[in-house]
């Protein structure tokens, strides 16, 4: 019998995963033994690029999780409410779920993997993070044997658009942010992308699978691009670096009782894997031991590419149902119950580039020495660069510091009476 399919949405992701299961010839012989059979939209006299019936297209969702003949429900809708509501509902009732939703799962996740649990169904998400890229299955299995040390990645598609055209045209910010909107790479409100909370979601997820604990999203620190000026990437390039938007979870100590889950523009060193992933292409870098270095590189998002990661979570739950096996499969479920302490900011052991606009030039750089001293923070280059009007221009890159240290010598700097402000502090990889 056909596992039957009950999806959520019918937008860029549900009408690409639609024609990706329609058109099942050439691909995967378990396409067959699946039927599409219920669509729930918002609109029934929105024009569809795919045909399906007037039985499966509905605008009664609550029908689809409640209705017994579905197995697996694939919410491809966005949003908190009701998708988060309609997911429990159907995990209730012993359905299987398949989502795209970064936002329910890193908010609710914990939620939804105790009430899947209780009700022995599974939640696959490989849609979620990285759009068309492998990664969470390549976390759950393929690397899970693995002491996971680090995961960085780029993983939102419309800042690093912005940021790579901003270093190959030396445009400002809010030009390229304009042209991405007109182009459709960026949101009319783009706040969840610039702000860096998309990528806050996703680093949170992969972290949560990569460090077998849940997160609470909340304590996952997260800083945009807007701050991001073309002066600074021009400065950036000067000292062999790229400026990224990055989500980073990490272990900060040898006992790893330290977790980092964050996001924040990063300048990258131009020799470092990631430094060369432009556009809108997401990529993402997962250490562990014993394997080393494996890196992820693909379409972030897209109907196809999405469809494609989509599709193989239906793929592997109709494999898993017609093993016909009462034990769960271990490698496909979400095992961790716990969720793991954060280390706060503050905490974070790393390199800083700033930049100084001073009035006058006379022993400033040897009272910012000094200042920076006092708070233990050592200095690995010192750079005049130039002028503003009447203001003289000064970058430091440090060596490694503990951020609540810099900040507060950073604090002290800006009561200097030479200086006039300090219009950039970023963090280096
Ligand atoms: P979308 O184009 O806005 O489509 C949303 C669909 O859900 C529409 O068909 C809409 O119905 C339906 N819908 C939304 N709220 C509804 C409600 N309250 N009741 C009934 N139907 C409702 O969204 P999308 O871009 O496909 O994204 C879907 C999910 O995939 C999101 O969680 C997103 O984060 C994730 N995702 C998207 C991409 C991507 O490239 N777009 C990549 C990775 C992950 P109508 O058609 O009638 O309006």
């Amino acid at each position: 019998m056909a596992v039957k399919l009950g999806i959520l949405g019918l937008g860029t992701v549900g009408t690409g995963t639609v024609q990706l299961l329609q058109d099942n010839v050439g691909r995967h012989p378990l396409l067959q033994d699946i039927e599409i059979y219920r669509v729930g939209v918002r609109s029934l006299t929105k024009p569809r690029s795919v045909e399906l019936s007037s039985e499966v297209i509905t605008t009664d969702l609550e029908a689809i999780v409640n209705d017994p003949a579905v197995d697996i429900v694939v919410e491809l809708m966005g949003g908190l409410e009701p998708a988060r509501t309609l997911m429990l509902t159907a995990i209730k009732n012993g359905k299987h779920v398949i989502t795209a939703n970064k936002a329910v799962i890193s908010r609710f996740g914990g939620e939804i993997f105790t009430a899947a649990n209780q009700a022995g169904v599974y939640v696959l998400l490989e849609a979620a993070v990285g759009g068309g890229i492998p990664v969470i299955q390549p976390l759950k299995q393929s690397l899970s044997v693995n002491r996971i040390s680090a995961i960085m990645g780029i993983v939102n598609g419309t800042t690093n658009y912005i940021l790579t055209k901003m270093q190959t045209e030396g445009s400002e910010f809010d030009d390229v942010l304009a042209d991405a909107q007109r182009l459709g790479y960026a949101e009319a409100d783009p706040t969840a992308d610039v702000d860096g909370l998309d990528a806050g979601d996703k680093i949170a997820i992969l972290a949560s699978l990569g460090f077998d604990g849940r997160i609470n999203r909340d304590d996952v620190y997260c800083e945009g691009i807007r701050q991001v000026t073309k002066t600074d990437i021009a400065y950036a390039a000067k000292l062999g670096f790229v400026i990224k938007l990055l989500g980073i979870a990490q272990h900060l100590d040898e006992d790893n009782s330290q977790l980092s889950v964050r996001v924040h523009p990063t300048l990258v060193p131009h020799s470092h894997p990631l430094a060369s992933i432009n556009g809108v292409y997401n990529a993402i870098l997962i250490e562990g031991e014993p394997i080393g270095q494996v890196m992820l590189f693909g379409p972030g998002a897209g109907a196809g590419a999405t469809a494609s990661a989509v599709s193989s979570d239906i793929l592997n739950l109709v494999a898993t149902l017609k093993t016909n096996t009462t034990k769960p499969n271990s490698l496909l479920a979400c095992r961790h119950q716990h969720y793991s302490q954060i280390t706060p900011i503050t905490e974070l052991i790393t390199r800083f580039y700033a930049r100084f606009l001073s009035k006058d030039q006379a022993g400033v750089i040897g009272r910012l020495g000094t200042c920076f001293g006092n708070y233990g923070v050592s200095l690995e280059s010192v750079v005049q660069t130039g002028f503003q009007g009447e203001l003289a221009e000064i970058v430091v890159v440090t060596h490694n510091v503990r951020e609540g240290d810099f900040r507060q010598a950073l604090t002290e700097i800006q009561a200097m009476e030479s200086i006039d402000s300090i219009p950039s502090v970023l963090r280096v990889l």
